[in-house]
């Protein structure tokens, strides 16, 4: 089985322990951050391992490049902490085991990526996938499996993944288009992290947009609108995207509003806290992001995941707010309409 590459003696010399001390879950100054740190390199018991609420940000707050998080799910793991009720659990692991039944389109070398998300199939059309609409992989088969991170299952992760790569590369893949930032982050993240080989070329679907726009250069009008972003919890494992995010939106005349919970400060959906903190937190985490958005007066809440607009894009149009996917984004600023809507939304058009 897989294991996880992590460089401790990187740890013992680190001061700051910025993957606790920078936690916005937990209270830890370095001294007492380094204590628990220690403790859970050790794999001994520590109260982080059941505090955490697994949002991923301790992997981008590490500035050495180590992998905290990673670390902490397997420590959950093998001491046997269940960051979310067993039944849930159980049921995703259930529901997402491949079965061989493989929903594919018609392949070419260069493909999209839907996961496990039918947001995609009304989203990844236009004239922005015209030469690539139809080279699809949906489902089990293909489904990256990192939600597992947030079910102490690393090890369900490092038996399917091997698997899942390998029913990517058998349909001829060699670059394949991450439409779900999770997908990219699994690709580019955590398979290294844990030795897999990645037997195709991900790509981030924000650098296939910037490659496509720029192709379509005379079709861009610049949108001149101001816009929340809502970051979720995968952007944690691969924050390099954030920067490719910012050259996106640029090419299209977008404003990223400097919002407080955006960037290292921001606050994920947190429909993952209610199954495993309760609604407390949830319902705060939500709120306070809320009304964060809603302060900095955009004119769109720009989404990237499927999950967060599940989770919060009705939440933000009850505000008078209008969500809006990355991917009709773009499609604006080429005179195409938003394709995903809320039902409320269709019933108003
Ligand atoms: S994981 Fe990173 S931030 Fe945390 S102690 Fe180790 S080197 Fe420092
Ligand atoms: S995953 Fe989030 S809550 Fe858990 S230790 Fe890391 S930063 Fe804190």
């Amino acid at each position: 089985m897989p294991k996880l590459q992590f460089d401790k003696a990187r740890c013992s010399t680190c001061k700051a322990v910025s993957c606790l001390t920078k936690c916005q879950y937990l209270s830890l100054d370095a001294a007492s951050a380094k204590k628990e740190w220690q403790k859970i390199i050790n794999g001994e018991d520590s109260f982080v391992l059941e505090a955490c609420t697994t949002c991923y940000a301790c992997e981008e707050y590490c500035p050495h490049g180590n992998h905290p998080f990673y670390m902490i799910v397997d420590r959950q793991e093998e001491q046997g902490i269940l960051p979310s009720p067993r039944p849930i659990i159980t049921m995703w692991v259930n529901q997402c085991e491949p079965v061989g039944k493989f929903t594919v389109g018609l392949m070419q070398e260069k493909a999209l990526s839907y996961c496990f998300l039918p947001h995609f199939n009304a989203l990844a059309h236009g004239k922005l996938f015209e030469d690539i609409e139809y080279s699809v992989i949906f489902g089990q088969e293909f489904f990256c499996n990192a939600v597992y991170l947030h079910y102490a299952k690393t090890s369900l992760i490092r038996a399917r993944l091997p698997g899942i790569l390998d029913n990517i590369r058998k349909q001829g893949i060699k670059e394949l288009i991450c439409l779900h930032d999770e997908c990219y982050a699994t690709y580019a993240s955590l398979a290294p992290a844990y030795g897999i080989e990645v037997p195709f070329k991900p790509v981030h679907y924000y650098e296939y947009l910037i490659e496509r726009l720029k192709s379509l250069k005379g079709m861009v009008k610049p949108l001149g609108l101001k816009v929340a972003f809502q970051r979720n919890c995968s952007t944690r494992l691969i924050p390099q995207m954030d920067a490719v995010l910012d050259d996106l939106l640029k090419l299209i005349g977008v404003e990223r509003i400097d919002r407080k919970y955006d960037r290292k400060n921001a606050l994920c959906c947190a429909e993952i806290f209610r199954m495993g903190k309760g609604p407390d937190l949830a319902d705060d985490v939500q709120k306070r992001n809320l009304d964060d958005m809603q302060a900095s007066n955009p004119d769109y809440v720009v989404f990237n995941c499927p999950a967060c607009w599940d989770s919060l894009a009705g939440k933000v149009a009850e505000r008078g707010l209008q969500p809006i996917h990355i991917i009709d984004l773009c499609k604006l600023a080429i005179g195409e309409e938003q394709s995903l809507k809320l039902a409320k939304m269709e019933a108003e058009v």
